[in-house]
C-alpha cells in the first residue's frame, strides 16, 4: 500500500491534503520568503492517530515536519527544498480545552488550540495565560511551546517555559508520553518536559499541555511614551521598576522608523502621541485595585519623568478602548514591516544595562557594510531583547547581486556585537533554519555536541524536522 493511503487509513482521507492548493500555505513560511515541497498535509484527530501517523513515517522513513500556525519568523516550520520531501503534521483539529482547574490555576489543553483561545478560555475562568504575542490569533499552543516564545509579558509571568508545568508528547517510536503534571514541584529526576519545550519540532510532538495560570488582573494602566534615547528609555525603566514591582507588566520600546511604517502601512493605525520622537515606549501596570489607583501612580510617574526632561511626549489611556488601540499600535509592526519592504530581522538579548550600546554597536557595525541603511528597532526592553532590523525596500532588495551573501554578512555583524556584550543571536524565535550557520559561530562545541545526543537519543532515524535546529557537522 501507499503511504497516502496508508495515512488515509489512519487518520481518514479527507484528513490528508494533497492537492496544490491545499498545500500552497503550508509549504510557505509567513513572510513569504521560504518555501519547499511537502508530501502531504496530515491533520489527525487525537493523540493516538499522531502516535500512528510517527510509527507509519518511521516504517517508510519518511521526515515529519510538525506544524502549527506557521508564523515561525526563523523558518522553522516549512519544508526544506531539498532532500526527501515531509509529511506535514498539524494538530489543528486538536484544539479542545480538556480541563480548567481554577483552584490549581492550571488548564490541559490540546496542542493545536489556537493561542488567543487560550487565554479566552482561562479568562473566562477568571484567570490569565500571560504568553501574548503579535501571531497570538493564528499560532498555535503547542507550536508556542515549540518555540518557547516570549512576547509581551516575559517581563512578569516569564517566558512559554516558565508557564508549563507539563507535557503529552509523541515520541519517534511512536509511544504516546502522558506527562501532564499540574505540580508546582517535583523532584523526581530530569525535568524532561524542558527537553521538548524550545526543541522547535526535532525531539517529539507535542500533542497537550498543562499550563500554569495567573490571577487575572481587572486593572490596567497603558501609557505612550516620545522619549530622546534608549538610555532615557531604560532609567524610566527602573524608575517604573522602583516604584511599582510586579505591576508593572510590559515594558515595550520601538523607534521612529517603526512606527511610521505601522502608521504607513496599516490602516487604522495612527501615532499615539503628537510631538515626533526618536524613541516610543509603551508601559502597562496591572493589578487587581479598586478606582483609578493605577492610573493615577502612572500618571505621577510620568509627570516625574517629564519634570526630570526624560519624556517629550505621553499618552495615558483614558478607556479600555484606548489601551487597546495602543497595544494594536505594538503588535502591527511585523505586518508593517512585511508590507514595506525586506527587513533583515535579528533577535538579539544582551544584559539590560547593555542595550544603548548594544543599538550604537549595531547601527556602526552595519553601517560599516552597507552605509546609510536605516535599521527598525523593536525591543522588549524589560527583558533586554532588540529586534535590530536593517531594512530595505523591495527595489533596493531587487537590486542587490548576492542578497544571501549580504544578509548573512548584516546578521553576523549585529550577533557579534551581541556576542561582544555577552549577549545571544536568538533570545525568543528560536534556530530554525535561519539561524543554523549562527548556532555553528557561536555555541560552544560541547553544547553542540550534548544536544546532538539528546537528539539520537530520542529521534534516532531523525525523522523529526530534520535539517532545523541543530547544524550539519
Ligand atoms: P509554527 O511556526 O508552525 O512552528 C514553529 C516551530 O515549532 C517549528 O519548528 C515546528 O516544527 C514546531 N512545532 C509546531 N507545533 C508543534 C508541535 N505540536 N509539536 C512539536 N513541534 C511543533 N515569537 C515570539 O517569541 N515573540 C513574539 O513577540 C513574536 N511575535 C510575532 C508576531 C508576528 C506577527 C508573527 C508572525 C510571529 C511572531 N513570533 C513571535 C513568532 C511566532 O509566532 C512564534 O514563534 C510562535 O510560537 C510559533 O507558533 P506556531 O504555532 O505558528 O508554530
Amino acid at each position: 500500500m501507499d503511504v497516502i493511503a496508508e495515512l488515509s487509513g489512519l487518520v481518514g482521507a479527507d484528513a490528508v491534503l494533497t492537492s496544490k492548493p491545499d498545500l500552497e500555505a503550508a509549504t510557505e513560511d509567513w513572510r513569504g520568503r521560504y518555501r519547499g515541497p511537502a508530501l502531504c498535509l496530515v491533520r489527525p484527530a487525537t493523540a493516538e492517530q499522531v502516535a500512528a501517523v510517527v510509527r507509519c513515517c518511521a516504517r517508510h522513513g519518511i521526515p515529519l515536519l510538525p506544524q502549527g500556525g506557521n508564523t515561525s519568523l526563523c523558518g522553522g516550520a516549512t519544508p526544506w527544498e531539498s532532500g526527501p520531501a515531509p509529511v506535514i503534521l498539524n494538530l489543528a483539529r486538536m484544539r479542545a480545552v480538556r480541563s480548567i482547574d481554577p483552584v490549581n490555576s492550571t488548564m490541559v489543553v490540546e496542542a493545536g488550540c489556537v493561542l488567543a483561545t487560550v487565554q479566552e478560555a482561562a479568562a473566562a475562568a477568571g484567570r490569565l495565560y500571560p504568553v501574548s504575542l503579535g501571531a497570538e490569533g493564528s499560532c498555535q499552543i503547542g507550536g508556542t511551546i515549540a518555540t518557547n516564545a516570549g512576547g509581551t509579558s516575559v517581563l512578569r509571568y516569564g517566558n512559554t517555559r516558565d508557564n508549563v508545568l507539563g507535557l503529552e508528547v509523541v515520541l519517534a517510536d511512536g509511544t504516546i508520553w502522558s506527562g501532564l503534571y499540574g505540580l508546582r514541584k517535583n523532584n523526581t529526576g530530569y525535568d524532561l518536559k524542558h527537553l521538548f519545550i524550545g526543541s522547535e519540532g526535532t525531539l517529539g510532538i507535542i500533542t497537550a499541555a498543562t499550563l500554569k495560570l495567573h490571577p487575572l488582573p481587572t486593572r490596567h494602566a497603558v501609557a505612550w511614551v516620545g522619549m530622546a534615547s534608549p538610555a532615557d528609555a531604560l532609567t524610566l525603566l527602573t524608575r517604573v521598576q522602583q516604584r511599582c514591582g510586579a505591576r508593572l507588566s510590559a515594558f515595550e520600546m520601538i523607534n521612529r522608523l517603526q512606527l511610521d511604517l505601522v502608521v504607513e502601512q496599516v490602516p487604522g493605525r495612527r501615532s499615539p502621541i503628537e510631538t515626533p520622537a526618536d524613541w516610543h515606549v509603551l508601559i502597562e501596570l496591572s493589578d487587581n485595585s479598586d478606582g483609578d489607583a493605577l492610573d493615577t501612580e502612572l500618571q505621577l510617574i510620568l509627570e516625574d519623568a517629564f519634570g526630570d526632561g526624560l519624556l517629550t511626549d505621553a499618552a495615558l489611556a483614558a478607556s479600555d478602548a484606548q489601551r487597546h488601540a495602543l497595544w494594536e499600535v505594538r503588535h502591527s509592526v511585523s505586518e508593517a514591516n512585511k508590507k514595506a519592504g525586506v527587513g533583515l530581522t535579528t533577535d538579539c538579548a544582551v544584559p539590560l544595562s547593555a542595550v544603548p550600546a548594544f543599538i550604537d554597536a549595531a547601527t556602526a557595525a552595519v553601517q560599516a557594510l552597507a552605509p546609510d541603511l536605516p535599521a527598525i528597532v523593536v525591543a522588549h526592553l524589560g527583558d533586554g531583547n532588540v529586534h535590530f532590523i536593517p531594512f530595505f525596500t523591495f527595489e533596493e532588495w531587487s537590486a542587490i547581486a548576492d542578497r544571501e551573501a549580504l544578509a548573512a554578512a548584516i546578521r553576523h555583524a549585529v550577533n557579534d556585537e551581541a556576542a561582544r556584550l555577552n549577549g545571544t543571536f536568538s533570545a525568543e524565535h528560536g534556530v530554525g533554519r535561519v539561524q543554523l550557520g549562527e548556532m555553528a559561530r557561536y555555541k560552544p562545541a560541547a553544547e553542540l555536541a550534548l544536544m546532538r545526543a539528546v537528539k539520537q537519543a530520542l529521534d534516532p532515524q531523525n525523522l523529526f524536522n530534520p535539517g532545523r535546529l541543530l547544524p550539519p557537522g
